[in-house]
This record gives C-alpha cells, structure tokens and sequence, in this order.
C-alpha cells in the first residue's frame, strides 16, 4: 500500500494544529466551544460516509467553523467501522514504501494521542476506548518497524521482568507497545454526539441518511461547493476508483476471560489469516482474516455472510496464541464480517481530479486498508488543512 500525499499541503503532520494536540484542548474541543470567527460566514461542507472517516472529518470541520453536513447511506452500527476496527495499530498487508512511511507515521501518532486525550477527558465508558499492552507476534527475530516513533514505548519483549510480555510457543520475537484499544460501536455514538452536538453559535451538525447511495457527485455539488469524500468501499462504484479492493474480515465477538488483558497479533504466520485476540472494555474480539473479493460481485456478496469453517479456524488459531480461549464454543460467539478499503495504490488523501469546475473542491479521504481507525484523526486533520489552504481565498 502506498499514500498519495496531499497535493496541495506538506504531508507532514506536525500536529501543533490538531485540536486535540494539547491536553486542555480537548475537552474544549468536543463542546465545540471555542469561540470561531469562521462561524458568521461559515462555508458549507457536505461529507459523504459517516464511518470513522467521516464523522472525524465532520467534527474537525466544525470546530474550524465550517458548516458540515454529513450525507450517508448508511450510520453505526452498521459501517465497517462499527464491525471491524478496534485496535491502534498500523497493519498494512502489503507493506509501504519508505517515502510513505514519515506521513503515515505522523497520522498514525496525532491519532494515537486524540484517542488518549479523549480516554483521559471523557472516560471509557463514555468512549469505549481503553489503555492496553499490545503484542505484534514475530516467527523470527525482526527488527522494530518503521511506524516505531508513532507508538507509545514500543520495545522487544522483557519476559523476565514483565511477566505479560511473555511470548505464546512458537514465537522467537514481537513488539510490544501500549495502544488505544476501542469498543467502536461506543466510540462511533460517542463520535457521532460529538458531531451533532450544538456548538456556541447554537448550530449543529446534521447527518443525512440518504435513502439509496449516491452515484453521482455532481448531484452534491448542487448543495454545497466543498465535498469531501468518506466513503470507504463505496468509491469503487462512485469514482470508479478500481484500484481498490475489499480485504474481508470475519471476527467473533465473545465473552471476556477473567484475567486476560493484552493484546495478541500474529500477522506473519498466514497474511491472509491474521490471527488476533483482542480483550475490550466489555467484550473480546478473536480474529480474523484479510482475504481479497470484490465486495460488489455475486460471490462477494455470498462472502459476506460468516462461515462456520471460519469460525472455527479462528477458535483454533486464537488458542494456539492462548489456550484459554479452548473454553470458548462456536455457540458463545457472535460473528462479524467486514471488508478493508484496501486500495492498491495507497490511501486517498488529496484533492480529486473528477471534472469538478474550478470554483468547487472536492477532497478524498478514503481507502485506509486495514488501518482506518489508526489513521483516522490524522487524516481528518489533513483534510482540514486542504480545505482551508484552498478555500482561504475564494470570495465570500
Ligand atoms: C475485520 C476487520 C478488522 C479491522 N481491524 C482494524 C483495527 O484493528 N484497526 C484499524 O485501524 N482498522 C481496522 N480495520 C479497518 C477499518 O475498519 C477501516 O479502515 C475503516 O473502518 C474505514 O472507515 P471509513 O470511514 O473510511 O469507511 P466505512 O466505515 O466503510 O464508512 C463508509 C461510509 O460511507 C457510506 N457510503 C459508502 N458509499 C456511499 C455512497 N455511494 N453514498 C452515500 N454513502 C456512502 C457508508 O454508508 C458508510 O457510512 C479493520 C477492518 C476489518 C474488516
């Protein structure tokens, strides 16, 4: 997977912006209480989606003082959000090229610290999310990775004094880090009062659930001159964007387990099958699988019912990681199925060249593979800084 850089601003984060980069902030932030001068001539903004994508887009907009609508067909629970995405972890199947690697670095981490500011401000009850000890499995000795400098003390693993960071049978190496670990239905409701809650002006958000998908941009266009588009899997069809391609993910949903807290992924033994179990606020979730179909063909379609041979794979491969996950039955569990924006040319984050006239603006933020929840933050603040560069000096 490669990024395309913005185009118009330096890719580089540097976070000072962010809303959320200082601890005080935060909270400020989500009441949408700063006093914004943008508001008396607040620009328009549609947002297409209103997964983790769109709803951080739309919060960020707002509280730059934009006026944000959000126009989806679908709402949590039932976006790949909802049913995938809960760990802060960059995972990216097919690698990144280094000259990709600072920007997503740097997305990745002013992600990682919004999830923190908002744990610390708000609780995880109220957000879902919480604090865990995360173990990337390795087979072989490995070198840390590139994404080291985003992650909060990533380290080999210390079993002699740490007892949590001993590795399961089988594996010679990992990395071990302390991430956002994310009950996303929670945290999506959590987004989306964020997003509809009044601002000081007394305006608020408003999501729009469209009846059927859009299919055609120029129709958004008649309502607004700033768009930017959320939306996933869907800019297959509404961009004809083929590069990207659905990596489907069954997941089961189970019980917690007294005592086991960490996190445990091997994605190396099968790329296709990583292998996860992932302890939440109330829940645990067993994973899982990556595997390519187009969501939008007849056997896509038949793909994204669960099966049972999977389930049972993933019973099998969670145990070899934790032999107390034996006593969990394929009765205990509940399954889930969802397909990863994975995009062969890399994540869409910049200005789109679809025809659209010179007065109006259209802004991508799509196609984040297996890593849109890791990446959301950053990449909404990317989108903020586009819009504003390019819109500073339209008239009024
Ligand atoms: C099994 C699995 C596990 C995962 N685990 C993790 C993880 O641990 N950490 C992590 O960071 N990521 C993880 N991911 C990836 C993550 O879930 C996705 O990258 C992320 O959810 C993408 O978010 P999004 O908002 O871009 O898209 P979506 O959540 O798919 O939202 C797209 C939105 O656009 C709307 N839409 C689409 N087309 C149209 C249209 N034409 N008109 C109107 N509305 C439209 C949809 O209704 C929806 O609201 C996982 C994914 C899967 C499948």
């Amino acid at each position: 997977m490669t990024v395309e850089a913005p185009n118009i601003i330096s890719p580089k984060v540097d976070g000072t912006d962010h809303p959320f980069a200082v601890p005080s902030q935060a909270v400020q932030a989500t009441e949408l209480s700063k006093p914004i001068e943008l508001q008396q001539q607040a620009r328009k903004v549609i947002v297409l989606g209103a997964g983790i994508s769109g709803l951080t887009t739309g919060i960020l907009l707002r509280e730059k003082g934009y006026e944000v609508e959000i126009w989806t067909k679908k709402t949590s629970p039932d976006t790949t959000s909802d049913v995938a995405g809960r760990v802060w972890f960059p995972y990216f199947k097919d690698g990144i090229p280094q000259e990709d690697q600072d920007f997503l670095t740097n997305i990745g981490s002013i992600t990682r610290d919004t999830f923190e500011e908002q744990r610390r401000n708000f609780g995880s009850e109220a957000t879902g999310i919480i604090s865990s000890k995360v173990i990337d499995l390795k087979l072989k000795k490995t070198k840390l990775p590139w994404w080291k400098a985003a992650a909060d003390n990533l380290h080999h693993p210390h079993p002699d004094s740490d007892p949590e960071e001993k590795l399961p049978e089988g594996y010679k190496d990992g990395f071990v880090f302390q991430a956002p670990v994310i009950e996303m239905p929670k945290y999506m409701g959590f987004l989306m009062d964020m997003f509809t809650a009044a601002g000081r002006d007394g305006k608020r958000g408003t999501i729009k659930i469209l009846d059927k998908s859009i299919t055609n941009i120029s129709d958004v266009f008649e309502q607004s001159l700033i768009v930017v588009n959320c939306t996933g899997m869907g800019s297959r069809e509404l961009f004809q964007d083929t590069s990207l391609h659905a990596g489907r993910g069954q997941v089961l949903q189970a019980r917690p387990i007294d005592g086991m807290r960490r996190v445990l992924i091997d994605e190396d033994t099968n790329p296709d099958k990583p292998t996860y179990i992932v302890p939440r606020l109330n829940d645990m979730i067993l994973g899982g699988s990556n595997e390519g179909v187009l969501k939008d063909t007849p056997e896509g379609r038949e793909e994204s019912r669960e099966t049972p041979e999977e389930t049972q794979s993933i019973l099998e491969r969670t145990s070899r990681l934790d032999p107390r996950i034996n006593q969990v039955t394929s009765d205990d569990v509940k399954p889930h199925v969802g397909f990863r924006p994975n995009r062969r040319v890399g994540v869409r984050l910049k200005i789109g060249n679809e025809n659209i006239s010179p007065d109006k603006l259209l802004v991508h933020n799509y196609g984040h593979g297996g890593s849109g929840i890791t990446l959301s933050w950053g990449s909404a603040a990317e989108v903020v800084k586009i819009v504003d560069e390019v819109t500073r000096n339209w008239p009024n």
